[in-house]
């Protein structure tokens, strides 16, 4: 009845204490993520803010916010959106409410999430804390052992020297993956498979480490041979409930970095599937997680799992699961930012379900050819796939854009939903193959490859298969 439909929308949008809303969002970003955030406020009516550096003057994503300001006037094209004092200037100079910072960047900089808040601005994302707890690897294992959640064996804390990285590997025998103990990204990480190199590989991990995040501190666990990588998405809010969104399987990679993602994991047992996600949820409630964030897991042969880390962010991924589930994970974060609960959001996990099968590829300007190695240049054409179950998150390719050695190579993420993986993953091969891009070379040979491969197709997935199928490179 009428009264009814009126309670339970005032039930919806009931404010409590704490709730206050957000009238203005700033993405401290650029690009792809930047017009991520911008399209979820303008679907709420949130003024959105953009910030460019004077290399992107010219870039579009500035387009899509109401407002556009230069930041990092004589900096290099990285530190501009790295300027924490400049930023937060931005904001207080034009009335922000809340700032968004996306992934890469400042998103995991817990001093960011703290200084937006020193600002009296509310900050996307976890508390600063928390940032902290999970961007710092040890710490992340501290939680996730006290939480009861299963963690692949390693060292208690951060190694510092190759005596102490050699008798870790005595002790619990090879294989072992080294990791940067506070970076992340591929970068510092190295495996060992023989007792003589465990010195030398750890040195050059840990001066890898030492340049890319300033300390060479590293973080040595077993090495699991054959792996599936699956991840859990969660939504946490203010009040401390916490649900989440199923998983995604970004088992497919290249050198330790996802190429193709899917949502939900396919083959994965429901046995399993109940379990990681029960842990995942753990992990969160134990360390009081709030906003979106997601749990990573390596998945062995025998299908044991083990925690690695956690993203307390959104991440570049993040759309199969809305995909499947519906569920607007962007849109998500600034409710819970504005202090409504999950509940009053209808998101209750009983009421969270997923629906076929969505697989994301990003498109880079990267020439397969040599090595993976960005290519730049002006993009002379431009003509896009489009269709039904294909969603496009473009970062700033049409005809004329200009791809600067600047930043990553991302051109545009394209994403296919449909009732099974085979059908998704054929029209994921048939929107790849529509694209017609000249002026720069892109990886959509290998992608196309890894769509139409047998073993793709039959979900059986695992952290090699790239690496070990070099006819994908043809
Ligand atoms: P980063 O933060 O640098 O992305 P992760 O810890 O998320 O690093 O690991 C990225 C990838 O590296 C994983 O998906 C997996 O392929 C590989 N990896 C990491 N740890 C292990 C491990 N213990 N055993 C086997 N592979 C691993």
């Amino acid at each position: 009845s009428r009264i009814r439909t009126f309670n339970i929308i005032k039930n919806k949008y009931a404010t409590d204490a704490e709730y206050k809303p957000i009238r203005s969002v700033l993405v401290a970003n650029r690009c792809e993520i930047a017009i991520r955030v911008f399209r979820a406020c303008n679907e709420m009516g949130i003024r959105s803010v953009a910030i460019y550096s004077e290399q992107d003057t010219m870039q579009m994503y500035r387009q899509k916010a109401d407002e556009s300001y230069l930041v990092g006037k004589g900096l290099s094209p990285v530190e501009a959106y790295l300027n924490i004092p400049e930023i937060i200037q931005v904001c207080k100079e034009n009335n922000i409410d809340a700032v968004h910072p996306g992934y890469g960047f400042l998103s995991e900089r817990s001093d960011f999430a703290q200084a937006v808040i020193d600002a009296g601005i509310r900050f996307i994302g976890p508390s600063p804390k928390v940032v902290q707890q999970m961007g710092d690897k040890v710490a992340a294992r501290q939680a996730a052992i006290a939480a009861q959640v299963p963690i692949v064996p390693g060292t208690d804390g951060p190694v510092h020297t190759k005596e102490e990285a050699l008798q870790f590997c005595q002790q619990y025998g090879l294989p072992v993956i080294f990791k940067a103990a506070y970076g992340g990204g591929g970068r510092g990480m190295r495996v060992v498979k023989r007792m003589r190199d465990v010195t030398e590989s750890f040195e050059r991990a840990s001066s890898e480490a030492k340049a890319a995040f300033g300390n060479g501190a590293m973080f040595i666990e077993k090495f699991i041979e054959r792996p599936r990588h699956i991840e859990v998405q969660l939504l946490g809010d203010k009040a401390g409930n916490v649900v989440h969104l199923y998983e995604r399987d970004c088992s497919v990679q290249r050198r330790h970095q996802k190429v193709v993602e899917i949502a939900p994991a396919p083959r994965l047992d429901p046995e399993t599937r109940d379990k990681m996600t029960e842990y995942a949820v753990k992990l969160a409630r134990h360390v009081g997680y709030e906003s979106a964030g997601t749990v990573e897991f390596l998945c062995d042969e025998n299908g044991d799992f083990f925690f690695i880390e956690v993203n307390p962010r959104l991440q570049l991924e993040h759309t199969v699961t809305e995909e499947v589930t519906r569920v607007d994970l962007v849109q998500s974060q600034i409710r819970i930012a504005e202090g409504m609960t999950l509940p009053q959001m209808g998101l209750t996990q009983d009421k969270i379900s997923t629906q076929g099968f969505a697989i994301q590829c990003c498109v880079t300007s990267e020439d397969p050819a040599n090595d993976f190695q960005p290519d730049f240049g002006r993009i002379e054409v431009f003509r896009s796939a489009e269709g039904m179950g294909i969603r496009l998150d473009s970062a700033s390719a049409y005809d004329g854009a200009v791809i600067s050695p600047h930043y990553d190579s991302l051109l545009v993420k394209v994403i296919a939903h449909a009732a099974d993986l085979q059908s998704a993953a054929s029209k994921m091969a048939r929107a790849l193959k529509e694209f017609k891009i000249l002026g720069v070379k892109t990886n959509i040979p290998l992608l196309t490859n890894v769509l139409e491969n047998p073993r793709f197709l039959n979900g059986v997935l695992d952290t090699y298969f790239i690496d070990e199928n070099p006819q994908l490179f043809n």
